[in-house]
């Protein structure tokens, strides 16, 4: 049984959602788990079954050291290797074990009832609606659609934690049943929902492929039936730490540009991927046509938002994850509701760069210095690496690494990536925001899904948000109301955008 090695990725994500955290508890915790994955025949035959199978083993290989895969029938023992191999492909030190009573948390995807002794989930869908229960079984639909699916095993996956540290969430109790439509995002509606077949996505561009677009492009490429354009645009390459919370990456993968891993996931769809490295504005300022029937936006921050929303997209859908929350947005431009930055204009004093790596370092008296560092890109010395150290109280030996590296990396790694956390036993929290894993999926899982609702015609929520917090049971309302900005400071309230956004659609996409 062995951590997977960006483990440390792994616990300043968990460190910013537990209270009283401490990295040595943490992992004592973790070490301490066997999570169980039963399934059946029944479950592996049904397209369904297996996307949840899929994203499960996904997401649980990421977290816990030891994995116990339960094949109820011969059928299910066939698929045992493939699974194994995917756990392996994500943390080669992950222990599969065999032994059953073991066993600490259990999920079960299928429609057998197994006996466990230990809390347990059962993972199901229905086309467009995700089922959990903590009672019985509750089976997997043969349809091709993944959003119902996928959606249930990141529910699963967040039952699982929270089983896991419950005593350090507030209000962190299982689910007792959910059984919630993608569609609509309404509960105990028992309509599968319309087929996926023959759905046309048009002009799509997907921006971003970090932990977000990775979960979106996840669904994509298991929702059958679907063509159409779809473009990726993502600048960066794939690193280590992105495995923590990355579901379509592995170990194999580190070092690839993100646009080539999500383009070889949709290898098998009937879509036309063109990808693009390149940062949007770069992208667009390369490309002859300014028309954007539809763009889906996995970004991470707020400037990136605004610009995508700049370049007036005919229509817009956003995911986002926060600390507590998760959840996706749209927008129209001209049609009087808010506009995606309506919802990312900046209130009050933004920190400038400088300034919060300053005090992310520990040293708030160093902004200027940090200033420099940042413009000039200039390696670190040892005197600075030193102070940093002093600052948070260990060993400059610890950090001894970093001598040499750009101040960038050096935050990345030292800081956002656990390496201070773990040589102060989490007496110095990562302040910089890091979701979990089950988190971002399912913002994928939902921004791909908006979109393709959008593209066929059935997109009919009343708000312009809807969110979910997956660090507690599922709420009953998930519409979550986005007022439009009313201060007139932005382009949605500016007559120029307006007449340009009305005159480019007009004459590139007729309705
Ligand atoms: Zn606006």
């Amino acid at each position: 049984m062995a951590m997977a090695s960006f483990i440390d990725r792994a616990a300043s994500a968990a460190s910013r959602v537990l209270t009283n955290f401490k990295m040595s508890v943490f992992e004592e915790r973790l070490a301490a788990q066997v999570i169980g994955v039963a399934f059946d025949g029944a479950a592996v035959k049904s397209p369904e079954g297996s996307a949840s199978l899929d994203i499960i083993i996904r997401l649980l290989s990421r977290l816990y050291p030891t994995i116990a895969l339960r094949p109820l029938d011969a059928k299910a023992r066939d698929h045992v290797p493939a699974l194994e191999l995917l756990a392996k492909s994500i943390n080669p030190e992950i222990e599969l074990a065999k032994i059953r009573k073991q066993v600490t948390v259990a999920l079960v995807v299928g429609s057998s009832l197994p006996r466990t002794k230990c809390p347990t989930f059962f993972i199901g869908s229905d086309g467009w609606r995700a089922k959990l229960s903590s009672r019985g079984p509750v089976g997997s639909g043969a349809s091709m659609n993944p959003f119902g699916a996928g959606a249930a095993s990141c529910f699963a996956a967040a039952n699982v934690f929270r089983m896991v540290f419950g005593e350090q969430l507030e209000q962190g109790g299982p689910d007792d049943i959910i059984d919630l439509s993608m569609l609509t995002y309404a509960q105990a509606i028992p309509e599968a929902g319309p087929a996926l077949d023959g759905v046309d996505i048009g002009d799509t561009h997907l921006v971003g492929l970090g932990a977000i677009g990775n979960g979106a492009v996840w669904a994509l490429a298991r929702a059958a039936g679907l063509k159409g354009s779809l473009c990726l645009v993502d600048h960066e390459e794939i690193d280590l730490s992105n495995l923590q919370r990355y579901v379509l990456a592995s170990q194999c993968h580190v070092g690839s540009p993100k646009v080539d891993l999500a383009r070889a996931a949709l290898a098998d769809t009937a879509l036309e991927v063109s990808t693009h490295r390149a940062k949007w504005d770069a992208y667009v300022n390369d490309r002859d046509n300014w028309g954007f029937e539809r763009v889906a936006v996995a970004l991470d921050n707020a400037p990136d938002r605004i610009a995508v929303q700049g370049a007036l997209p005919k229509w817009v859908v956003n995911a986002w994850t926060q600390e507590i929350d998760l959840g996706v947005s749209r927008h129209g431009f001209d049609d009087g509701r808010a506009c995606l930055a309506c919802l990312y204009l900046p209130h009050g004093k933004i920190k400038d760069e400088d300034e919060k790596m300053a005090e992310e370092l520990g040293m708030p008296e160093a902004k200027q210095e940090i200033r420099v560092l940042l413009q000039t890109n200039r390696p670190l010395d040892a005197g600075f690496v030193e102070r940093v150290a002093r600052a948070f109280d260990i060993s400059s030996e610890s950090l001894q690494e970093f001598v040499g590296q750009s101040i960038r990396s050096f935050h990345q790694r030292a800081i956002c990536g656990g390496v201070v956390m773990r040589l102060t036993d989490g007496a110095q929290p990562v302040k910089a925001v890091v979701p979990m894993s089950f988190q971002s999926a399912l913002a994928g899982i939902m921004l791909a899904a908006d979109l393709v609702k959008h593209a066929s015609g059935v997109l009919n929520v009343p708000t312009t948000s809807t969110r979910i917090n997956l660090l507690r049971p599922l709420a009953a309302h998930l519409h979550d109301p986005k007022a439009k900005d009313t201060s007139g400071r932005c382009i949605c309230a500016d007559q120029d955008f307006l007449a340009a956004y009305r005159r480019k659609y007009e004459i590139s996409y007729p309705n």
